[in-house]
C-alpha cells in the first residue's frame, strides 16, 4: 500500500512561450503510515508535486499510482484510488460555504451517498479529531467562528471522507502560535490514533523535525534530499546548501533542539560549539 510516482514530470503551459517545467523526473514511493514532511523554497515545486498525489494534475510524463492503481485511467477504480487521498490546501476555510458547521463537514460524506447515521457518525468523529465539541459547534455558522476554528472545520471536512492518505499544504499558515500548536497537535493525534499516512508541506523546519519521520527537500523541481529529518538536518552544511536548504534556519533549529536537551550532532552547529 503506497503512493508511487514513477518518473513524473509536469510542465505548465506546455507549447507556449511561457512553458515551465515545475517538477522533473520524480520517482518516489510513500508507504502507508509514513509521516512525510516536504520543505523547499517558494517555486521549488512542492505544490505541483502534491497536486499529483490525488490526480488534480496529470503528469506531463510518467505516472502516479495509489495502492497500485494508476490515477489517470478514467476508470471507476482510478476514481476510488483518488478518493483515498485527502487534500487540505492553504487557507482551506476559504472554501467553507454551508450554513452550519455540520452541513459543511457532512458535504463530502453526503456526496458519497452514505446514509444519515453514517454521515453523522463521520461528522462527530471528524469534529472530535480537530477538537471541536459537537454540541457546541455543529449548528453554528462556520462564518462566525475564529480563523483557527474555521480552519478546523475545513480540515474536519476532509477527515470525514476517511482518506488513507492526508496531504496538508501549510495547514498553519496565518494562524497565531497557539492556533498553530493546536492544529499540529491534532494532526499528530490523528496520525497516532488512526492508520493514516500524512504528507505535510511546511516552511517551518521545527514543526517538520518534530513530527515527520521522513523529510523530502525540493529544489528546482527535483527532490534534492530524502531521509530522516535528523539525518538530513545533521548532515554537512555544503550538502544542505547544495540541496537548497536554508542553512541559517537549520542552525537555529539545531540550537533549539540542543537547548531542549535533545541529542543533536550537526555540522551546522559546530561553529557555535
Ligand atoms: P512551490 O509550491 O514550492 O512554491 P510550485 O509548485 O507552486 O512551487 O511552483 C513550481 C514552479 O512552477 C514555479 O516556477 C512556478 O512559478 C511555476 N508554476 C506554478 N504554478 C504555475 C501555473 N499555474 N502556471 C505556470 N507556472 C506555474
Amino acid at each position: 500500500m503506497s503512493i508511487k510516482l514513477d518518473n513524473v514530470s509536469y510542465t505548465y503551459m506546455q507549447g507556449t512561450p511561457y512553458q515551465k517545467t515545475a517538477i522533473r523526473e520524480i520517482t518516489l514511493e510513500i508507504q502507508q503510515r509514513e509521516f512525510v514532511g516536504v520543505i523547499g523554497h517558494t517555486g521549488s515545486g512542492k505544490s505541483t508535486l502534491i497536486q499529483h498525489l490525488n490526480g488534480l494534475l496529470q503528469p506531463t510524463l510518467g505516472e502516479v499510482l495509489v495502492d497500485g492503481v494508476n490515477l489517470h485511467t478514467k476508470s471507476a477504480e482510478s476514481k476510488s484510488a483518488r478518493r483515498k487521498v485527502g487534500m487540505v490546501f492553504q487557507y482551506p476555510e476559504q472554501q467553507l460555504f454551508e450554513e452550519t458547521v455540520f452541513d459543511d463537514i457532512a458535504f463530502g460524506p453526503r456526496n458519497l451517498k452514505l446514509d444519515a447515521d453514517t454521515v453523522e457518525a463521520r461528522v462527530r468523529r471528524a469534529m472530535d479529531f480537530v477538537g471541536l465539541d459537537f454540541d457546541a459547534f455543529s449548528r453554528r455558522s462556520p462564518f462566525r467562528l475564529s480563523g483557527g476554528q474555521m480552519r478546523r472545520v475545513a480540515i474536519a471536512g476532509v477527515i470525514a471522507l476517511e482518506p488513507t492518505y492526508l496531504v496538508l499544504d501549510e495547514p498553519s499558515a496565518g494562524l497565531d502560535p497557539r492556533g498553530r500548536d493546536e492544529i499540529f497537535g491534532q494532526i499528530l493525534n490523528l496520525y497516532h490514533t488512526s492508520n493514516i499516512t500524512v504528507i505535510l508541506v511546511s516552511h517551518n523546519m521545527e514543526d517538520i523535525a518534530r513530527m515527520a519521520n521522513r523529510l523530502l527537500v525540493m529544489h528546482d523541481g527535483i527532490i534534492s534530499l530524502d531521509g530522516r529529518p535528523e539525518t538530513i538536518f545533521g548532515g554537512s552544511i555544503d550538502r544542505l546548501r547544495a540541496a537548497g536548504v536554508d542553512v541559517p534556519s537549520v542552525t537555529t533549529l539545531l540550537r533549539k533542539l540542543k537547548t531542549a536537551g535533545l541529542p543533536v550532532l550537526g555540522e551546522a552547529l559546530t561553529p557555535e560549539l
